[in-house]
């Protein structure tokens, strides 16, 4: 089963050029979705990748089973929104299946979602990171232009009460008032469970990023909560976590504009096109796609991944000042 496999020895596990082992990939298996975030995608006229540009479920379970005996142990499942993907419940029981792949976690916007819980607890999902922006179902609804809040809630209260671990997610706006970001702090007390802030970042569809153009989100959220605690050992983490005394429930802050997180940095990317990233910012370092399709075993594919990770940049802003990016990709290009 895959939690008795051991750990790879030190000579088998994949560690970057700075000395940080990839415990964690991140698989986006779409890039479509069935919500058009303003933050995220277009409207109208969103381009998707053609069907068979995207990498098959057997393409991605190779790569897990290349990955996860270099200790790759955590796989979180992303998109676009990965249940618009046909197949993709069933995909995930695979993944858990991967020799080696111990924690399997899910990034959704919730909107096709409560139907699968019976199924995911079956295959042993170990969490739920829920995007949701907001509690007002007007506000969604502009957010995210389409009509659908009722449905994330359902997968919400649905998942809590089947006892499936749930974070929220919520990206932060120019225009999210005190009022929404207290709402959904208090989503954390009232349920007990984690609700992190996330600031917005740039993407080539619409406007700049948020950190810079109404102060660090940082500064707001200790100005709400100024007993704010945070949490010390959080662990090689993309979010910082807060407790406010007498309260349920952590408050975190991801702070992907400031980079904040890069520091111990144990994640990487596979796009669905098959690209490795080794940084969010970065425009990929390695076609797995060209890999796979063009006949490479599994010895040359991890001999390239090593190579490419042996190549990362310290942090995003090394990356960012070494890389040259056009266009600021979608998230849901990469998968957040
Ligand atoms: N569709 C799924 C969802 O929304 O959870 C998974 C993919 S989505 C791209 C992953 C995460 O990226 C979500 O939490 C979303 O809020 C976040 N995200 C998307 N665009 C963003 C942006 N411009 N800045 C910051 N976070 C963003
Ligand atoms: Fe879809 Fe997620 Fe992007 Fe929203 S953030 S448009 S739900 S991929």
């Amino acid at each position: 089963m895959a939690d008795s496999v051991t750990a790879p020895g030190a000579s088998r596990a994949l560690v970057d050029n700075h000395g940080r082992r990839i415990t964690y990939l991140r698989l986006a298996i779409t890039d479509r979705c069935n919500l058009r975030c303003r933050y995220c995608m277009p409207e109208q006229g969103a381009e998707f990748v053609p069907h068979d540009e995207i990498l098959t479920f057997e393409e991605m379970i190779r790569l897990l089973g290349i990955l996860a005996p270099l200790g790759v142990n955590k796989v979180r499942v992303t998109g676009g929104e990965p249940f618009v993907r046909r197949g993709s419940v069933a995909f995930m029981g695979e993944i858990k299946k991967v020799p080696g792949v111990s924690r399997l976690y899910l990034t959704t916007n919730g909107v096709a979602v409560a139907e699968h819980l019976e199924a995911l607890q079956a295959i042993g999902v170990d969490g739920l990171n829920l995007s949701l922006d907001t509690l007002d179902g007007q506000r969604f609804q502009y957010l995210c232009r389409r009509d659908l809040f009722s449905r994330v809630w359902d997968t919400f209260t649905r998942a809590l009460a089947r006892g499936i671990p749930v974070k929220v997610n919520a990206v932060v706006q120019e225009d999210t008032n005190d009022a929404d970001i207290l709402a959904m702090a208090g989503l954390a007390d009232q349920y007990g469970v984690t609700v992190r802030f996330i600031e917005k970042m740039a993407f080539s569809g619409r406007d700049s990023g948020s950190g810079s153009e109404f102060g660090r989100l940082a500064d707001r959220l200790f100005a709400l909560f100024p007993r704010m605690v945070e949490v010390v050992d959080a662990g090689p983490a993309t979010a910082r976590l807060f407790y406010v005394p007498g309260r349920q429930g952590l408050i975190g802050l991801i702070e992907g504009y400031s980079r904040r997180f890069c520091a111990g940095c144990n994640k990487i990317r596979i796009t669905p096109i098959g690209i490795l990233k080794a940084c969010l910012y970065d425009n990929g370092v390695l076609d797995l796609k060209a890999m796979l399709r063009g006949g490479a075993d599994d010895v040359g594919i991890e001999a390239a991944i090593r190579a490419a990770i042996g190549r990362r940049f310290v942090d995003g802003m090394e990356t960012e000042s070494r890389v040259h990016r056009q266009i600021e990709p979608s998230m849901a290009t990469i998968g957040g």
